[in-house]
């Protein structure tokens, strides 16, 4: 056993060596997972929309390929991934050698800032932007330079202000988590355009299949025409698939090469290999998460509107509701009523909660929820 005054020493002794970058941060908080719930308040038939996982899971497919991939995994996986790189390049009209595999699209921010970025450089990113990209900058050692939001979302404007001869990466996040604010073609097009040849731009396009807005430019389009651009994608969210890890960049096939020298030889597993192709080939069960979601979404801002609430317009497949109060006593509340939402105080969001579109009758049980303590005194 350890004591914890022995792990408060341990801390004491070994913070002080790790870079500085490293010592400014704290952990990626993620969601509550359901057990934990579970083990601290008893609490039953617990519903989670903390994660912007897919509420219908994976296909059925997937779930196939994944199962008879079970069968190999005495083996090493492919470590090229080659059956998977040639379904995405046909689905993306590009090559494979454009397409470097990710476990999770976190692994490819990960893969660029290392490869990329050192303690001299600066790394651009938005105000309420994706909890990753301060980790991965701060990890290398570089600076972090966040430049304020318009809206909630991204200041493009701001963003380009703030390169130096010192940046070396801007990361944008379309649509952006937690806000669920997007960028429109004719945005984002301009700014691409203009970026220094010595500055990489990081498109993460992790809600991509989400996104119904006809100004919603498809970054994977801009391979080949903006050099120095990385768009990632990921199966975690829309294919259902988060628990397996499997995720991808898009870019030049010379930044695809230099992110290869840098990454684990298996990065991605096999079972999560053969599961995301089948997942390509599941054009009905990506559908009907679309479509559930987008009713999903109607549900959540109709209940919404029926309490009083604002909420940012998102483009994902979450919204965040403003309770026009500090969050944290209600997303508490919640957690007794078995219902994991995301506080978001951690991405200067004090008074907002992030809200995963969930099944009708889980969109509902939450409504409920809110709507219960909201009404009761904190
Ligand atoms: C969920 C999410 C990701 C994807 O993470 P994976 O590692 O692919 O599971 C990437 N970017 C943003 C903004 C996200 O919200």
């Amino acid at each position: 056993m350890i004591r914890p005054a022995q792990a408060v020493e341990d801390c004491d002794r070994w913070l002080p060596l790790a870079r500085a970058g490293v010592r400014a941060l704290s952990p990626y908080v993620p969601g509550k997972p359901i057990e934990e719930l579970e083990r601290q308040y008893g609490v039953r038939h617990i519903i989670k929309l903390a994660s912007n996982e897919n509420p219908l899971g994976p296909g059925k497919r997937a779930l196939k390929a994944a199962r008879a991939a079970l069968d190999d995994i005495a083996r090493y996986p492919d470590g090229n991934g080659f059956a998977l790189k040639q379904r995405l390049a046909g689905h993306h009209r590009l090559t494979p050698a454009h397409i470097t595999l990710g476990n999770g699209s976190n692994d490819i921010l990960e893969l660029v800032t290392r490869a990329f970025v050192g303690p001299e450089h600066e790394v651009i990113f938005s105000d309420h932007a994706f909890a990753v990209y301060p980790i991965v900058t701060q990890a290398v050692g570089a600076r972090p330079v966040t430049t304020p939001a318009r809206h909630w979302g991204h200041d493009l404007d701001a963003m380009r202000a703030a390169i130096t001869p010192r940046t070396r990466l801007v990361f944008i996040a379309n649509p952006n988590n937690p806000t669920g604010t997007w960028l429109r073609r004719s945005e984002l097009e301009p700014f691409l355009e203009n970026l220094p040849p010595t500055v990489l731009a990081v498109l993460d396009e992790a809600y991509f299949e989400y996104v119904r807005e006809p100004d919603y430019p498809d970054g994977a389009s801009w391979i080949g025409r903006f050099p120095g651009l990385l768009v990632t994608r990921t199966f975690s969210k829309a294919h259902g698939l988060a628990g397996l890890r499997v995720g991808y960049g898009l870019s030049s096939p010379a930044i695809a090469d230099i992110l290869n020298r840098v990454r684990q030889p298996f990065n991605v597993n096999s079972v999560a290999l053969a599961a995301a192709v089948a997942a390509l080939d599941d054009a009905e069960h990506l559908e009907r998460s679309l479509r559930m979601n987008s009713d999903g979404m109607r549900q959540l801002l109709h209940g919404f509107e029926k309490l009083g609430l604002s909420s940012i317009p998102s483009a994902g497949n979450f919204v965040c509701v403003d309770l026009g109060r500090p969050a944290a006593p209600a997303y508490e509340a919640l957690l007794r009523e078995g219902v994991i939402v995301r506080p978001v105080a951690n991405y200067g969001m004090p008074h907002h909660l992030r809200v995963t579109v969930g099944l009708p009758e889980e969109n509902e049980r939450f409504l409920k929820a809110l709507e219960k303590v909201l009404g009761t005194k904190d």
